[in-house]
C-alpha cells in the first residue's frame, strides 16, 4: 500500500496545471478508495456570497474535467448544495469532513481559512475509519500542493495571474482548440462559423511614466492594484486576466462574438477613464486585440494584439482597436514582418 501511495503523491505533485492536477487527485482518490463516485467543485466567491460549479468527477464511464469550458452560468449559489453551504458556514477545519450520511464524505479545501474547492466522495457502502482517513490525507495533500501551485502563478502586487500562467494557459488554448477544429474544420473559420471567437486583448496604461515621475513609485503601484481590480469588475469569471509585466496586462476572452469583445473592452476602457485614483486622478489605457487562431503560434496572436495595441498609441492613446479590423480597413499593412522580440 505505502509503495501504491506514494507512486499517486509522486503523480499529483508533478502537475503545474490546476486542472491536470485536479484530474489526477481524482484518479487517486478513486483507485486508493475503489470507488467510483467522487466529484471536485471549484467555489468562487463574489461579494459575500460563495458559487460552485463541479470542475472535475468520476463516474462508473471514467473521469471528466471541464475546467477550460467552464462558463459563468455553470457556477450556481452554494445554497442549491446544503451540505456544502452547511459546511462553509461552519468555516470547517481544514480540510473538514461535513457529510450528513454515513456513505457520504464531504470534504471542504480551504486556504487561509478560505474555502476554495470542495470533494464529495460517496461510498457504495459505510466507508471504513481507514478509508475515510486516506481520503481526508489525499485531499490535505491537494489543499497544499494547490495553495503552493497558485502562489506560483500568481503576480504578487496586483493577485492576477501572472506572466508565466499566460504563457501556459494561451499554449494550452491553442492546442485545446486545434483539436477542436480538427473535428469541425469547415464549419468554423472566419465569419462562415458562429462568429464566436476567442480573443486575446493587451491592455497598456497610457504615459505610466509620468505617474510613476510626478507622484512616486507608490503611486503608480497602488494604480496597478487599482487597475487590476476594475479588470475583476469588467471581465466574466472564465475570462482568463494576467498581469503581463510592468503596466501591461492581458485578457483571454473565450467564445465571443468581435462585437462583445469590443465592447466588453471598450467599457473597461471608459472605466478607467472615468475612475478616479488617488492623488493620479484621471488616467487612460489603450488596449489591442486579436483572434486567437488555432493554428497560430502564442508568438504571432501576442505580436497581432501588439501591433493594434501600438496602432491606438500612435494615434491618440485612450482607444480600443483589434487587429482583424485595421488590417480588413487597410489601415494596417496585410502582412507585417515581425521584429519576432521573442516574447517568451
Ligand atoms: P505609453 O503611453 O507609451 O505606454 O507610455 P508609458 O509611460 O506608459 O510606457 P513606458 O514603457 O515608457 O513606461 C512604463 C513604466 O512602467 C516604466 C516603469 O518604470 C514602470 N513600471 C514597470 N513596472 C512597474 C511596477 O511594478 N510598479 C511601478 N510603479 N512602475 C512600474
Ligand atoms: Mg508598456
Ligand atoms: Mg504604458
Amino acid at each position: 500500500m505505502s509503495k501504491k501511495l506514494l507512486k499517486h503523491v509522486e503523480a499529483i505533485t508533478c502537475h503545474r496545471d490546476t486542472a491536470l492536477l485536479d484530474k489526477s487527485v481524482v484518479s487517486s482518490l478513486r483507485e486508493l478508495l475503489q470507488i467510483e463516485e467522487i466529484r471536485l467543485y471549484d467555489v468562487a466567491h463574489r461579494g459575500d456570497d460563495a458559487l460552485i460549479a463541479m470542475t472535475t468527477w468520476s463516474d462508473a464511464t471514467g473521469i471528466h474535467c471541464r475546467h477550460d469550458g467552464l462558463h459563468d452560468d455553470d457556477y450556481e449559489p452554494v445554497l442549491n448544495h446544503p451540505g456544502i453551504a452547511a459546511c462553509i458556514d461552519a468555516n470547517d477545519k481544514v480540510p473538514g469532513d461535513a457529510a450528513a450520511d454515513a456513505r457520504h464524505q464531504l470534504l471542504m479545501i480551504c486556504v487561509d481559512r478560505k474555502p476554495i474547492a470542495c470533494c464529495e466522495i460517496t461510498y457504495p457502502d459505510t466507508p471504513s475509519p481507514q478509508q475515510r482517513d486516506l481520503a481526508e490525507g489525499i485531499l490535505g495533500l491537494y489543499r497544499n500542493y494547490l495553495s503552493l501551485l497558485e502562489d506560483s502563478q500568481i503576480d504578487t502586487l496586483t493577485g492576477l495571474s501572472n506572466r508565466k500562467t499566460f504563457e501556459r494557459s494561451l499554449a494550452r488554448l491553442l492546442v485545446d482548440e486545434g483539436v477542436r477544429d480538427n473535428g469541425r474544420e469547415n464549419e468554423r473559420r472566419g465569419s462562415g462559423g458562429s462568429g464566436e471567437e476567442n480573443w486575446l486583448a493587451i491592455i497598456d496604461i497610457d504615459h505610466f511614466k509620468r505617474i510613476n515621475d510626478h507622484f512616486g513609485h507608490l503611486y503608480g503601484d497602488e494604480v496597478l492594484i487599482l487597475i487590476a481590480n476594475l479588470m475583476r469588475r469588467a471581465f466574466r469569471q472564465h475570462d482568463k486576466l494576467f498581469r503581463f509585466g510592468g503596466e501591461e496586462f492581458v485578457v483571454l476572452l473565450r467564445g465571443v462574438s468581435y462585437e462583445n469583445a469590443l465592447g466588453t473592452l471598450e467599457r473597461f476602457r471608459q472605466k478607467v477613464a472615468e475612475h478616479i485614483f488617488p492623488q493620479v486622478d484621471q488616467i487612460t489605457a489603450s488596449v489591442g486585440f486579436a483572434v486567437i487562431h488555432p493554428q497560430d503560434t502564442p508568438n504571432a496572436v501576442l505580436g497581432h494584439a501588439d501591433e493594434a495595441l501600438y496602432f491606438a498609441k500612435d494615434n491618440g492613446r485612450n482607444q480600443v482597436f483589434c487587429y482583424e479590423k485595421l488590417i480588413e480597413c487597410g489601415k494596417l499593412p496585410k502582412k507585417m514582418l515581425h521584429t519576432e522580440a521573442d516574447f517568451f
